[in-house]
């Protein structure tokens, strides 16, 4: 049977590379629902292609300009805007599988809708797990609800792990992989004065800015590690981060007789795309064959902490629990904003988080308005902390 999608976030670069591999198979996939935030030049654009019955946006009133540029056009999209219209496009009966590819803490709403609401959801919105941990897992699993990895590494991970049937006791750790981003090599001392501009130049993926710099200061691989923990139930000392360069081999994992699998293929995220959006079929990504001969040589180290504090910082929020990844999360939000518009500086992104980490009083939530709240107090004494400590230091 046809799969019927909401995308939510369809703008974006996961957005458009799902909307790549869904236009190469109309025979499997449609589209029920596209949402954006502002960009509704590009919204309009998709809506043409893919005549989807209902789309989102942030506000009134770019809802109103692309409204009118839709029925001008002549297509029938309903246009509808905000956080509730996003809740609504993810749990209608009318779709039954959910893309989640918003960035960052505003998607959490419309992905949890969509746990609750018993969906297929493809995860690419880590942030949304990071933060509510436990309480999307649970709901996940009490409303029968399928979550399929699209992070490349989790889907690596999730494709060498034994299927859901199969004994899970051989698996010893996961190992993730990372790229170690564009300053893996840069003089350490020098990396104060790195501009956006540079951060967000990453050298395999072509991504969104937050990720980008997520990526340059490695705490993009630490939500991963809090990802794995909830996504693959394993606790923090049996996922290890592993540097390899050339993203190829997307992750691996070891089991207890010394074997260890492997996911390979080119840095194109229409591979774990592709394979959430068809599982446990597979489909055409437009990806092309790896070219293991003309790549000819894969390497490997291990993570320089000092070099990115960012990630012994998601580790740390790891191990304490309680709304401790929550906060971080938002912290980390709240100073890549700021980092993106030359507010601080790029060394001042831990600094940020780990000063928020510090005065956490933390606590297991209880629910999800405990997370929210947590959410919130680390997004103000994130800006409190830039305010006072770090503004106008630097470019
Ligand atoms: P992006 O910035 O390119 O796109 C973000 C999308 O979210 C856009 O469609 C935007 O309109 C929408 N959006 C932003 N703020 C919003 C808000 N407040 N309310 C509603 N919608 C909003 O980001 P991306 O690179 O596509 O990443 C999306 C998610 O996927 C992130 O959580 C990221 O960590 C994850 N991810 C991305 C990649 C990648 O290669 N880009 C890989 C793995 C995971
Ligand atoms: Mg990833």
């Amino acid at each position: 049977m046809k799969k019927r999608l909401t995308l939510l976030g369809s703008t974006g670069s996961i957005g458009e590379s799902t909307l790549d591999v869904v236009a190469r198979h109309p025979d499997r996939f449609s589209v029920y629902a596209l949402t954006a935030h502002r960009n509704g030049d590009k919204l309009v654009a998709q809506c043409l292609r893919f005549q989807p019955e209902v789309a989102v946006v942030g506000d009134a009133e770019t809802a109103a300009r692309v409204a009118a540029q839709l029925r001008d056009a002549g297509c029938k999209t309903e246009v509808a805007y905000g956080p509730q219209a996003l809740v609504d496009a993810s749990q209608s009966v009318q779709c039954d599988t959910v893309v989640a590819a918003i960035v960052g803490a505003a998607g959490l709403a419309p992905t949890l809708a969509a746990a609750r609401a018993g969906k297929r959801i493809l995860l690419a919105n880590k942030e949304a797990l990071v933060m509510s941990g436990a309480i999307f897992m649970d709901a996940a699993r009490d409303h029968r609800a399928t979550l399929l990895p699209v992070d490349s590494e989790h889907n690596a991970i999730f494709q060498c792990l034994p299927r859901e049937n199969e004994p899970r006791g051989g698996v010893s750790k996961i190992i993730l992989t990372a790229s170690g981003g564009p300053f893996r090599t840069r003089e350490p001392a020098t990396l104060v004065d790195v501009t956006p501009e540079e951060a967000c130049k990453h050298p395999n993926w072509v991504m969104g800015r937050k990720i980008s710099v997520d990526s340059a200061t490695m705490m993009n691989k630490g939500l991963e590690v809090i990802e794995a923990h909830w996504l693959f139930d394993l606790s923090g000392e049996r996922i290890e981060v592993l540097i390899h360069p050339q993203s190829v081999i997307h992750s691996l994992v070891s089991y207890v007789d010394g074997s260890v699998l492997a996911q390979l293929g080119n840095p194109d995220m229409r591979t774990p795309i592709a394979h959430a959006l068809a599982f446990p079929e597979r489909v055409d990504s437009g990806v092309a064959q790896l070219d293991l001969a003309q790549i000819a040589s894969l390497s490997f180290e291990k993570p320089d902490y000092s070099r990115f504090p960012c990630l012994a910082l998601a580790m740390k929020a790891l191990e304490e629990g309680g709304v401790a990844s929550a906060a971080l999360n938002a912290a980390n939000e709240v100073a890549v904003d700021a980092f993106l518009s030359r507010k601080i500086g790029f060394m001042a992104i831990a600094q940020t988080v780990d000063a928020v980490l510090n005065g956490l009083s933390n606590r297991e939530p209880s629910g999800l308005d405990d997370v929210l709240e947590a959410d919130a107090a680390a997004r103000r004494a994130a800006a409190a902390f830039i305010d006072t400590h770090l503004a106008g230091a630097r470019r």
